[in-house]
């Protein structure tokens, strides 16, 4: 695994093994000093990606409150598949944004799941009436609710790549059957759980990405799939506010579309096809995508934070 640049912070007892655009991954050392090979410490840090970059200002309290979205959720999900995580029990420098969970091999591709129309899902049905290979009725348009959450996943490209759709099969050829299926069985299920409970706290999970983690069984069984990483959070999530879902038009959202859209507005001077890296947010821009991590986390949990 490769590492790009990172604030991963020094945390006695762990060795630092890989950072991605916003967690930081250690591995626990043993009374032998040896890193452990099957527990990982998952640290969310305040970094914000975009458009494929990692941005150079960070959104304060971002880590705490995607860890405890992500916590709130797993158990909701018990009965369809077991999660990742072992501990809330972490370093008192990560507290509240750390969990130490079971070391995964995670599954290669990008399992995602649509409840509603937009974003790049939106664009391929306008060219062929279907989304990664799923046909889907005429007549929809932007942020038209689909008759039932569809599994679209992409490839997992490599850092500074774009991932590209793939078809079911493609999924199958790269997996397998079996696990394509219940890939895209749980990816749907998660999905449309998360629509069911979140829609009685007023928020609409447009579309997902959910990250599985395979454990190896027995000779002779399938391989237990794990819920890994994040799940339904607005990092890895569009939510949209119920009150004011207006098929037709762009929805008002809780997640990081209002940091899209300064970076692609004139004010912020970016050129998204130049290559290069995004300019430093206003602090209004970090203040306002704050606020809305928090109004996420408030509404769905019903906590104040
Ligand atoms: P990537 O690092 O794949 O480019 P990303 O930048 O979104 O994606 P982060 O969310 O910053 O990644 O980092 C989390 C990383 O930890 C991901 O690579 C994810 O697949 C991995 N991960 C999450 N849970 C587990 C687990 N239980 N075991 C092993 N790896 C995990
Ligand atoms: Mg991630």
């Amino acid at each position: 695994m490769s590492t790009h640049d990172t604030t991963a912070p020094q945390l006695p007892g762990y060795a630092h093994v890989y950072s991605g655009k916003v967690r930081d991954l250690y591995a626990p050392l043993g009374p032998d000093g040896e890193p452990s090979s099957d527990e990982l410490l998952l640290v969310a840090s305040d970094r914000i990606s975009a458009y494929d970059h990692v941005l150079s200002s960070v959104i304060p309290d971002k880590g705490v409150l995607l860890t405890q979205m992500s916590l709130w959720w797993f158990d909701r999900f018990a009965d369809l598949l077991p999660h990742h995580v072992v501990s809330t029990d972490v370093p008192e420098a990560v507290a509240g944004r750390a969990v130490l969970v079971r070391r995964l091999r995670m599954v290669p591709v990008e399992c995602i799941g649509r409840a509603y129309l937009t974003g790049s899902g939106l664009a391929e049905y306008r060219e062929s009436g279907s989304v990664c290979g799923v046909p889907l009725p005429a007549g929809l348009g932007e942020a038209s609710r689909l008759p039932e959450a569809i599994f679209t996943p992409t490839t997992k490209a490599p850092l500074g790549e774009h991932d590209q759709p793939m078809t079911f099969a493609q999924v199958e050829a790269e997996v397998g059957e079996s696990l394509a299926a219940r890939l895209r069985a749980l990816t749907t299920a998660v999905l449309a759980r998360g629509n069911e409970i979140a829609a009685d706290r007023g928020i609409l999970i447009a579309d997902t990405k959910v990250e599985f983690g395979i454990e190896d069984a027995p000779a002779g069984e399938e391989p237990r799939l794990v819920l890994a990483d994040e799940v339904l959070t607005p990092d890895s999530s569009r939510f949209w506010r119920a009150d004011d879902y207006e098929p037709g038009r762009p929805q008002t959202s809780y997640d990081k579309q209002y940091v899209r859209d300064w970076l692609t507005s004139p004010e912020s001077g970016w050129d998204r096809n130049s290559g290069a890296a995004p300019p430093p947010l206003p602090q209004e821009v970090i203040a306002a995508t704050r606020a809305t991590y928090v109004a996420a986390y408030e509404a769905l949990t019903g906590r104040t934070f």
